[in-house]
């Protein structure tokens, strides 16, 4: 049997098995998309995409789109830590509601303190009964850093003010996977920025549960959907990287899909905003674009409905989804000139976490190159 017979027979006993556990929505899935004028056809494209998106063949699609119908069967438990709540809106504040969206309308949200009417004491019993209730079922998505210092007193949650890293802790405990959302969550985010005085770190440096990290600020609903998708149909995480994101979302450099790249090679740069280059579309690498520090699937799946991206309508990279970027990736409209070193096809596995702390990343000598020989040109022309 080849992998992927094996993982096709992973997948059908597990939505079997799925298959089998109550609903908890009223309505089905198809119910809630034809309300929202998505019709059966639409689904099956976006169920395609996602299959693609997650780097299955074509044959997987029609369990893709099982498994999604079956996601009210998985209990989703999302806490708030130090963060600013940007993760959950970007996810379901749209103007039209796309597929993404309306699968955590339809998923068995049982705890989210944006969404749910609950408040005070009610609420924490909510939390109480999901994580008892649905012990080593549910799937705990953690948005925002974990403070540590001062025993985590620098954040405290709920009517017994119990800290974020207690709460971490606890709803961690009976959890079958977790999901860090956002790039708080996975590395500490802007709180853990230098000097980092509340001692913010992402879950996964504080509790010892294998966790997934799906960093961005905010990060893709692509990556988020695909993520719990991938979980509900094999009942296992994909295959992470060094820094624990999903391969299949963040295996690549922004710089090595971005539409811009024959610019950079041909050392054709935007010198300022605004200028001719910037307005025929030329490489962003003089203006801070960190596309080739950077990895992630935005240039190909884009945002909005894949309507564009940052560098699409002119704006670098700002290396989002890298731990430390808002230490690492500063000044964010200035090159990091330290980081013009050689090995353009490397992977971060093979970087490693040199990535952000070192000199090594991955400009190919030609490009450097050209870089330095347009800023020669520029000096001669002065
Ligand atoms: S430096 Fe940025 S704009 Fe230029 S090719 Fe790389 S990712 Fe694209
Ligand atoms: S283009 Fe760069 S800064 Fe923007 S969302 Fe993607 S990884 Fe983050």
């Amino acid at each position: 049997m080849n992998s992927y017979d094996s993982l096709l027979k992973q997948a059908e006993m597990q939505l079997e098995s799925l298959a089998k556990l109550s609903s908890v929505k009223e309505e089905p899935l198809e119910v809630i998309l034809d309300k929202h004028g998505i019709n059966r056809r639409d689904f099956l494209k976006w169920a395609a995409s996602i299959t693609a998106m997650l780097a299955l063949p074509a044959q997987f699609t029609p369990l893709v789109a099982d498994a999604v119908k079956l996601a009210d069967r998985l209990p989703l438990v999302w806490i708030h830590l130090a963060e600013c709540t940007g993760c959950s809106e970007s996810l379901i504040r749209t103007d039209s509601p796309t597929i993404d969206s309306l699968i955590f309308d339809y998923v068995s949200l049982e705890y989210h303190e944006t969404l749910m009417a609950a408040a005070g004491w009610q609420a924490e019993e909510n939390l109480e009964n999901a994580i008892k209730n649905y012990a080593g079922r549910y799937i705990l998505l953690v948005e925002g850093g974990v403070p540590t210092a001062m025993n985590g007193q620098y954040l405290t949650v709920g009517a017994h003010a119990r800290t974020g890293l207690e709460l971490i802790h606890h709803a961690a405990s009976s959890a079958a996977a977790i999901f860090s959302i956002g790039t708080c969550a996975s590395f500490g985010g802007i709180q853990a920025a230098a000097p980092n005085p509340t001692g913010a770190k992402g879950v996964d440096k504080v509790i010892s549960n294998p966790v997934i990290n799906i960093p961005g600020c905010p990060p893709s609903s692509k990556n988020i959907v695909g993520t719990l998708v991938y979980f509900i149909l094999f009942g296992t995480l994909p295959a992470i990287d060094v820094y624990s994101r999903p391969k299949w979302a963040y295996g690549q450099r922004i710089h090595d899909k971005c539409e811009r790249r024959s610019h950079f090679d041909a050392g054709e740069f935007v010198e300022s905003f605004g200028d001719e280059g910037a307005k025929e579309g030329w490489c962003l690498y003089k203006q801070g674009c960190k596309g080739p520090y950077t990895f992630n699937n935005c240039s190909v799946e884009r945002f909005n409905q894949h309507t564009n991206w940052p560098i699409g309508a002119g704006h670098g990279c700002m290396g989002c989804s890298e731990p430390d970027f808002w230490d690492a990736m500063g000044p964010l409209e200035k090159p990091i000139d330290a980081h013009l070193v050689m090995g353009l096809n490397a992977t971060v596995d093979q970087i490693g976490t040199t990535l952000l702390t070192a000199t090594a990343i991955g400009i190919g000598a030609h490009a450097v190159a050209s870089l330095f020989a347009s800023k020669s040109k520029e000096e001669d022309d002065e």
